[in-house]
């Protein structure tokens, strides 16, 4: 029976922390949506001799609720939680992105008191921080590498822009909770001063955000809060987590095989953008052509497909590359369908590769991922090798309009994760 259940906001989210969970020795499955009866007790479908046919420790259920309308978001997390309950889990993590993404309104604050609402717990922590992936936070300030989190391309994103890096300040808007401050002179000083530092008054009902620049600082705040029905945060906090299994929880492998493949690059982000030109050097690739999905959107689908299957040619070590943005100024001069229209035409895109017999996705963004992910029709994804850190390779089964169910493999990356050469080595790491 599980015992930890996660929630996460986005796919890429969900990923990243299984990645995590399976290095800290939990044997753990990711579920799209809600897990039913079928995908937890029988997560090792399609994938005979994997780790995955045996019990699942932790159980991650990928939902695509960081953008949505604050109802749908606290809607979905609780039937998300009350699924995990059923299924038999104990600790609940919720798991958003390592730069906070959210707006005003949420939809970590709504989702967190709902959360904790139900499961009658007072208050938690709230730990964005990342250190292996730069994200470090200071005086309750987030920064991504040595920059505040304002001053970074988490500035102008599309859906999210991030115009201040104080949590505090962020949160605030979003709880009907006090938010509470440990800064990192605490962390510092041992997990019994977190501990102590959680029940003061002023933070027993709050969400506490929590300093941490370091592994370390982490470590020492998953020992603290072990006894806290619910956790936030981003994947790193799980560094201090120690699942059943420590050093022998082994990664699926892959579900299709050597094949041919795609990269679907719906992301926005700076590291994304750079990834993409760099990409652009060694495959082929098209950029999507806004006007065109404007005005016909299934003309402009069929050509961008045709495209990559023709660039099959190329071999599987040379997958086509379609994206949406390679420049600061596609996002800045972008009009208001734009995000959706990059979405539902890369979802069609992967849709129709895989019943075209690709065997491999890369997809980069998070909302992107959702997406496709959705799309595909997939229900649960086997974790396996890691690109980057936060970013493995994943395997499932897509089920087609027509019925067939088809294994593919699966990298979903987060916008600003991975190394600039990314889209070009991925495929190495697939076995
Ligand atoms: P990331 O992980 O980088 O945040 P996401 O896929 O989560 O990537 O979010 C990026 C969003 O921006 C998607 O909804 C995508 O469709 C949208 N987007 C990407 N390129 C553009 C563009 N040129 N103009 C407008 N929106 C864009």
């Amino acid at each position: 029976m599980p015992y930890l259940g996660a929630i996460a906001d986005d796919f890429t989210g969900a990923t990243d922390l299984a990645t995590m969970l399976v290095a800290r020795g939990f044997r753990t499955v990711v579920t799209v949506g809600p897990p039913g009866a079928a995908s937890t007790a029988d997560p090792g479908t399609g994938n005979p001799g994997g780790p995955e046919e045996e019990e699942p420790d932790a159980v991650v259920v990928a939902l695509k609720s960081r953008t949505a309308p604050v109802a749908d978001a606290v809607a979905d997390s609780l039937a998300a939680l009350h699924a995990l309950r059923a299924a038999g889990c104990r600790r609940f993590y919720l798991k958003y992105c390592s730069t906070f993404d959210s707006t005003p309104e949420g939809n970590i604050g709504p989702v967190a008191d709902a959360l904790l609402d139900e499961l009658g717990a007072p208050g938690t922590v709230v730990v964005p921080a990342f250190p292996a992936t730069g994200r470090t936070v200071y005086r309750a300030r987030l920064f991504v590498h040595d920059e505040l989190l304002d001053e970074s391309s988490m500035r102008d994103h599309p859906l999210t822009p991030m115009r201040d890096a104080h949590l505090g300040r962020l949160l605030a808007p979003q709880t009907r909770r006090p938010v509470h401050l440990i800064g990192h002179d605490t962390v510092r000083a041992g997990a019994d001063a977190v501990r102590r530092a959680l029940h003061e008054p002023s933070a027993r009902e709050a969400l506490s955000v929590v300093d941490a620049i370091t592994d370390d600082d982490l470590r020492t705040i998953a020992t603290a809060t072990a006894d806290l029905p619910l956790v936030t945060g981003a994947a790193g906090l799980a560094l201090g987590l120690a699942g059943p299994h420590e050093g022998t929880a082994s990664r699926a492998r892959s579900a299709a095989g050597p094949g041919p493949g795609a990269i679907l690059s719906g992301s926005a982000s700076a590291t994304t953008r750079d990834q993409v030109r760099h990409a652009r050097e060694w495959l082929p690739h098209r950029k999507l052509d806004l006007a065109a999905l404007r005005a016909d959107p299934d003309a402009a689908v069929t050509a961008l497909v045709a495209f990559a299957r023709d660039a099959w040619r190329a071999g599987p070590d040379r997958p086509p590359l379609l994206y949406a943005s390679d420049g600061a100024e596609d996002v800045a001069g972008a009009l208001p369908d734009a995000a959706g229209l990059i979405e539902s035409a890369l979802a069609r895109c992967a849709v129709e590769l895989v019943a075209a017999g690709a065997h491999r996705l890369l997809v980069a963004g998070g909302e992107t991922s959702g997406a496709v992910v959705t799309a595909l029709g997939a229900g649960t994804l086997r974790v396996g090798a890691p690109i980057a850190p936060g970013v493995p390779w994943v395997h499932t089964e897509a089920r087609l309009a027509d019925g067939r169910s088809r294994p593919v493999d699966l990298a979903l990356k987060s916008g600003n994760f991975g190394a600039r050469s990314m889209f070009t080595t991925a495929w190495k790491e697939l076995a």
